[in-house]
């Protein structure tokens, strides 16, 4: 099984925190349509005979462009590779996008599961991170959604935002539970260079929330979710019983994926492809049937190092038979000290041949991983 990714460069305004490659200037809009249905054409034998599991429109903002644009793409799509009844079909929305009449076309395209980019229930949040909706606007759109028969949603919040406090968060999972969605990703708030904030930054202007109170957060969103009797499977994704998301655990679980468009990166099992983020030069090579994009070739190393990376993070762990058998690396032997000492300092599980993050110590898991990069081939 593999997957698609469509990556639709495009926002309204720029939120203060992000840096995905993203304009807001939707004048190549048309342009940029055709270009995204020509690389497809480019790459038809990109994932070989492979069934297609997941199809993701992301950004930028998907639920920004007419439904005219995603119904030319999943058509193509759909005559050039083979999808199954369970395909899951993902677009990222934006509620202020997302009219009655909007939802109805998506859904009638065959959009499966939405992912809307709430973030925050708290209108003062909202406008500080500069997003372009209200608490209202979240709210009523899900709503809507849920009428024109969208059976799969997630709902994408932020926390640990600087000038938090632990009531206006508690507040927003709150209203999360109330609503119940099939799935929620909650992200800390990191300060990107490139950014409003990262400039703020800077300045000494904006100050990162602490880390014990962005801990504390944390806490509660795990605590919340998982007594609500959500599966907590990743770091920052929970899903309530059968709503893991395909697209997400295609990239854990080392599937290959096709990325299409401006920024977009793919991977076949040996080498990742990137392409070019930047719209123009996207069209103009394109344009000129050459694929904008560089090649990297993984060593086994790098896989390993990959495979590490990614399994930490989830609810099953590293399995040491993995990186036993498939990329030779014998893991206590290279780490055998320093995975002791996390097991003992409640960091981490061992369970049978799995590796598993405790719940404290996925607060230190970037860290933690780090730490256990391997380094010789
Ligand atoms: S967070 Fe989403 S909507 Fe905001 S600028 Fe980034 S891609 Fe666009």
């Amino acid at each position: 099984m593999a997957g698609i990714y469509i990556h639709i460069p495009y926002c309204k305004q720029a939120c203060h925190y992000c840096d995905f490659h993203f304009s807001t200037m939707l004048k190549s809009v048309p342009e940029m349509g055709k270009a995204i249905l020509e690389e497809i054409r480019m790459r038809g034998d990109y994932l070989g005979k492979q069934s297609i599991s997941t199809i993701y429109f992301g950004g930028g903002t998907p639920s920004l462009l007419p439904a005219v644009y995603i119904s030319s793409i999943l058509s193509l799509i759909r005559r050039s590779f083979f999808l199954t009844e369970q395909t899951e079909i993902t677009l990222e929305a934006n509620p202020d996008d997302l009219s009655p009449e909007k939802l109805k076309m998506f859904f009638d395209l065959g959009i499966n599961r939405l992912s809307i980019g709430v973030q925050s229930f708290d209108n003062e949040v909202l406008k500080f991170i500069n997003r372009a909706h209200s608490r209202d606007q979240a709210l009523k759109c899900i709503e809507d959604a849920r009428k024109t028969g969208f059976r799969n949603i997630n709902v994408d919040l932020i926390h640990s935002i600087p000038g938090s406090r632990p009531d206006r968060w508690q507040r927003d999972l709150e209203i999360i539970l109330d609503i119940f969605p099939e799935h929620i990703s909650s992200y800390g708030l990191t300060i990107e260079p490139g950014t409003v904030f990262g400039k703020w930054h800077k300045e000494k202007r904006l100050i990162p929330l602490e880390e014990d109170l962005a801990a504390s957060e944390y806490e509660l969103l795990i605590n919340y979710l998982q007594r609500a009797g959500y599966d907590h499977y990743e770091i920052s994704n929970f899903a309530l019983p059968g709503h893991r998301s395909r697209h997400n655990m295609s990239y854990w679980l080392g599937e290959h994926y096709m990325g299409i468009g401006p920024g977009a990166h793919s991977y076949n099992g040996t080498s990742r492809q990137y392409n070019v983020t930047n719209n123009a030069r996207y069209i103009k090579s394109i344009h000129h049937k050459e694929l904008p994009a560089t090649r990297e070739t993984l060593s086994r190393l790098d896989q390993a190092n990959e495979y590490l990376l990614t399994s930490l993070r989830t609810s099953w762990g590293i399995d040491l038979k993995v990186l036993r058998e498939k990329f030779s690396f014998n893991l206590l032997d290279e780490q055998g000290t320093y995975l002791q000492r996390l097991i003992q300092g409640g960091l981490l599980l061992q369970q049978n041949e799995h590796l598993i993050l405790t719940d404290k110590g996925k607060l230190l898991a970037d860290q933690i991983t780090e730490d256990l990069f391997l380094t010789s081939p």
